[in-house]
């Protein structure tokens, strides 16, 4: 899986670098790749936004720099293009698995006021939400979406971890332990020291319907 972002603040991507991410990088089942889009500008100063036509706060991000990144980094369109933006599609974990099975996913940050509505039209595939909220930057939730996309790779991590996450199985997860078996008085559920395979289960799927039930029981219905 080939990931390229498209950023005015590459700087903000060294996060990728660490844990399981950069673990999967260095041996090359994930390709992550950061662009400066400042790097493609005609400006000879460099500069990739202005003030709005129409007037009102802020700078936006010109088309030109943006357009010349992406058919250099994609010139065939192989890649889904993405650009991150509060008025997309909602992320969620199917859009995680939908992705996941994508040769490419080229991600586009916008910042300040947002992108000229020419790049967007000319060369993106689909706006992709995180939430409803406004951040400063898409590159939060580029580095939540790349996070996300390349678990689903194939031996980024273990197959069995994915299984009975929150979502994937339909519903949240149940409540995990670890050593000490007792911490501040509390103790870890008799059951789960039984060695009880089939007990275990029977009461871990019990916990993740009683947990889902009670703060997400929009996931029930589905
Ligand atoms: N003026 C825009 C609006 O009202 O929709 C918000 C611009 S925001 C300050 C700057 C950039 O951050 C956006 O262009 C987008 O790339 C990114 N961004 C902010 N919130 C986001 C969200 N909830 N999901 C995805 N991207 C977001």
């Amino acid at each position: 899986m080939k990931i390229d972002i498209l950023t005015l603040f590459p700087e903000m991507f060294s996060a990728l670098k660490s844990s399981i991410l950069g673990r999967a990088t260095k041996s090359a089942k994930l390709s992550i790749n950061v662009h400066d889009i400042r790097d493609y500008t005609e400006n000879k100063h460099r500069k990739c936004d202005d003030t709005p036509f129409g007037g009102g706060a802020g700078m936006v991000m010109m088309a030109q720099p943006i357009g010349s990144a992406i058919t250099a980094i994609d010139p065939e369109h192989k890649a889904k293009r993405v650009f991150l933006s509060p008025r997309g599609r909602v992320f969620n974990q199917k859009i995680v698995e939908e992705y996941s099975k994508l040769d490419g996913i080229l991600l586009l940050c916008g910042h300040y006021e947002g992108v000229d509505q020419r790049a967007i039209d000319l060369f993106i595939d689909e706006e992709l939400s995180v939430g409803d909220y406004v951040l400063t930057g898409g590159e939060i939730p580029a580095m939540a979406v790349t996070d996300a996309v390349s678990r689903y790779v194939d031996g980024v991590i273990n197959k069995e971890s994915l299984k009975e996450e929150s979502f994937s199985s339909g519903y949240l997860e149940y409540p995990q332990y670890t050593k000490p078996q007792e911490y501040c008085g509390l103790k870890v559920p008799e059951v789960l020291l039984s060695g009880n395979h089939g007990e275990v289960d029977k009461w871990r799927r019990e916990r993740a319907e009683e947990i889902t039930k009670a703060r997400r029981p929009d996931l029930l219905e589905k």
